[in-house]
């Protein structure tokens, strides 16, 4: 692969640095030893800044240019992992049972520590370089922690990057975007309370069962007939919870689930509708319902001038044919969100795939690709030296 050479010829070094994060990996706001392990490579690296403890285990460090200069970017990775017991058997697989990185952040992580190694020994731009490493991506919005600490005011970015492995697309593809790549995300939580009685007797209480089958349906209406059709909006009511016996009509059931949008507008109406649907149906069974609708991460939105600067460093390093548009956003979410609301910036994706069968992210099988270690590393190398170039020599 047409990468940086120096960072090609650490490539094994990466590769055992990626394990063993595999081997030891922690959840949101617990990534404890992965914090101490980004810190000491930096340190070994000769950063010239380390900040610990952002958002609890959240590390940051700071690379200045072999010339000043007033611009400076972010790069970010994240580092937390996911409660999936592992099943890929590897001889590196977790150590930790039950907590598993199932969705790469293994190798984002090593990845931006390769730019650091290589971008602390080059130095070839003018400027400064942020390394954000981020805790808690996949729960607890790690990226919002950190910059309800002061972030981006004692680490002030002009623009932020960072990129997810992608296991369905060919290994060292990149997918570009502009505007929404990934999708908003909310929580629903929804009650309802009717009035218990015996299974034989439904005439004596209100089935709050029954009830809760009807809001469930109608709920699928929202999408179906509120939502403009040209918009993207998901509602799924994933998990159901009531009853104790078979012959009893319970007091309350409980309905959670996930919603996705990718426009603030859509986001509005598919939160006015649920919990109205909930409410009026309830009411019209005689039953009552508290709906909550709790809004996580925020659409990842992708800046045009910022998504072509990504792409075209992503072209400097793999050339035009492995470089794509991205057709559509994905409804899954990213709290790299954050980092865009607040800043111009880009999220591109790295096709990590090797064949066909390749476990998707978040499964109990799924194994980052080491093979893109140093394309995804490159490319951090790469932003910083287009974005922040040197003068030209005489
Ligand atoms: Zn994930
Ligand atoms: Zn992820």
């Amino acid at each position: 692969m047409p990468i940086h050479n120096r960072i090609a010829a650490f490539h094994d070094e990466m590769t055992a640095w990626r394990r063993d994060l595999h081997a030891h990996p922690e959840l949101a706001f617990q990534e404890v030893r992965t914090a101490k392990v980004v810190a000491e490579k930096l340190a070994a690296f000769g950063v010239d800044e380390i900040h610990t403890g952002l958002a609890t285990t959240g590390v940051v460090g700071v690379i200045r240019g072999s010339e000043p200069g007033a611009g400076a970017i972010g790069l970010r990775a994240d580092m937390d992992a996911l409660p999936i017991h592992e099943e890929t058997g590897a001889p590196y697989a977790s150590t930790n049972p039950g907590v598993m990185h199932a969705c790469g952040h293994d190798g984002h992580t090593t990845m931006l520590l390769g730019a650091a190694r290589y971008l602390a020994e080059t130095r070839n731009f003018a400027g400064t370089v942020y390394l954000f490493f981020q805790p808690a991506e996949e729960f607890g919005g790690g990226a919002e922690v950190m910059i309800k600490e002061g972030l981006f005011e004692r680490f002030p970015a002009d623009r932020v990057f960072g990129l997810h492995n992608w296991p369905k697309a060919p290994a060292g593809t990149f997918m570009w975007r502009t505007g929404p790549v990934m999708a908003a995300v909310a929580g629903i939580d929804i009650t309802i309370t009717g009035k218990g009685a015996h299974g034989a007797m439904p005439n004596l209480g209100v089935d709050p069962v029954l009830v809760g089958a009807h809001v469930i349906t109608a709920l699928q209406g929202i999408v179906a007939r509120n939502l403009d059709p040209v918009d993207s909006g998901v509602i799924s009511i994933t998990w159901l919870e009531g009853g104790f016996a078979h012959n009893v009509i319970p007091e309350t059931v409980r309905l959670r689930g996930t919603a996705r949008w990718l426009s603030r507008e859509v986001g509005d109406l598919l939160e006015r509708r649920t919990i109205e649907t909930a409410e009026n149906i309830a009411r019209a069974f005689g039953a009552t319902a508290k709906a909550e609708f709790h809004r996580a991460y925020p659409a990842t939105v992708n800046e045009p001038e910022s998504t072509a600067l990504a792409r075209a460093a992503a072209i400097a390093v793999q050339g035009e044919a492995r470089v794509a548009e991205m057709p559509r956003p994905t409804m899954g979410g990213e709290d790299f969100a954050f980092m865009l609301e607040r800043k111009p910036g880009a999220y591109l994706m790295l096709g990590g795939g090797r064949g066909e069968d390749d476990p998707a992210v978040h499964h109990p099988k799924y194994d980052f690709n080491d093979e893109i270690l140093p394309v995804g590393a490159s490319w951090f190398a790469t932003l910083a030296e287009q974005l922040l170039p040197r003068a030209a020599r005489p």
